[in-house]
């Protein structure tokens, strides 16, 4: 029988050890339903999250509400929105209680005084064209000098089919300031015309995520097995999908039989008692959803189908570490 012992070599193993003992139990929050921007394929808004519940204001019910996660067991807070930053006191409760990741377009700084070493991951839409074309604004101008040199943030870059050849001067900007990049794709929630993927383009696209990673691995935070899974929508046979999906709320998920799933993960809207389908869009067919996390968590949850030979199961490591790094439980 194959083992992780067998197919590993000692400093992969070591590898193994290290993200193996980790344990992540996430679970996502609306902070808030508003937000200082309007981009056009926000999946929030364009399947009217924010107005699937009326926000909670009171501080004291979220710390309340956020203790009752932790006995649920939950041991990672992503934090989205709409935009967290407009909301700093409840950030701050999470902060203070659980290993917490905020999502935020950059606009607002998260001061460092009072966030000293929570993870940021700053929402980038490809280069000034790109931003003014469907944020309405070049938000790089900002959240650059916001986050220049910060050791806790990242940019989380949503490539569009419009950025293919175009990635390079993006992914240099963003070294030049000081930052890592991780790179997802558009999923055009709201069909902008011109911005859905073709399967040349999809391909097209991983050959430049794979340059970018060769050619920048100090600053591109990825892997070429979550290149290929995120074109391609595949792993190992298997097509990614609702009845594959890990990222379903697990009270709402009555689905038969029952994926490999991330365990007790709720998405929470701001109201603290009203839950969304699944980590994105309530309303996206997930036949087009190009997820980055819904896909990296659907390999991490799927180790079993990577242990046929050592190179699925070191992709597959790979594949952790980089989910590991870009929510601080391990090292850059
Ligand atoms: S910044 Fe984020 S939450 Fe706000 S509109 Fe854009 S995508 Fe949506
Ligand atoms: S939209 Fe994406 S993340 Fe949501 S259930 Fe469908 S496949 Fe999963």
């Amino acid at each position: 029988m194959k083992t992780v012992s067998t197919l590993l070599s000692d400093d992969w193993h070591e590898r193994y050890r290290r993200i193996s003992s980790l344990n992540i139990r996430s679970s996502i929050y609306d902070v808030t339903h508003r937000c200082n921007l309007r981009c056009k394929g926000c999946f929030f808004f364009s399947s009217n999250e924010h107005k699937a519940a009326h926000e909670e204001t009171g501080i004291g019910k979220w710390e309340y509400f956020i203790d009752s996660e932790l006995k649920r067991g939950v041991n990672l807070a992503i934090l989205i929105g709409g935009e967290p930053t407009l909301c700093l006191d409840r950030v701050e409760a999470f902060y203070r209680r659980v290993p917490t990741f905020c999502a935020t377009n950059g606009l607002i700084k998260v001061p460092r005084d009072r966030f000293p070493d929570m993870m940021v991951g700053i929402s980038l839409w490809g280069d000034a064209e790109a931003e003014k074309t469907l944020r309405g604004k070049d938000t790089f101008a900002i959240s650059s000098k916001n986050y220049e040199g910060d050791p806790h943030a990242y940019y989380l870059y949503t490539i569009t089919p419009k950025q293919i050849g175009k990635i390079e001067p993006v992914i240099k900007k963003i070294r030049d300031v000081g930052l890592k990049v991780h790179m997802q794709l558009l999923s055009n929630d709201e069909n902008v015309d011109g911005f859905f993927w073709s399967p040349e383009e999809l391909n097209d696209i991983r050959m430049e995520m794979d340059d970018m990673l060769d050619k920048y691995p100090d600053t591109v935070i990825s892997s070429r097995y979550y290149h290929q899974i995120i074109t391609t929508g595949k792993m190992m046979g298997r097509s990614f999908g609702w009845a594959e999906c890990p990222s379903v709320t697990d009270p709402l998920d009555s689905r038969e039989p029952r994926p490999k799933r991330l365990i007790n993960f709720i998405r929470w809207a701001s109201d603290l008692k009203t839950m969304h389908r699944c980590c994105t869009s309530e309303t996206r067919d997930c036949a087009t959803c190009k997820d980055g996390a819904a896909h990296m968590s659907w390999v991490m949850v799927n180790k079993r189908l990577h242990m046929d030979s050592a190179r699925d199961l070191r992709n597959w490591i790979e594949v952790y570490e980089m989910f590991a790094k870009l929510y601080r439980f391990i090292p850059w």
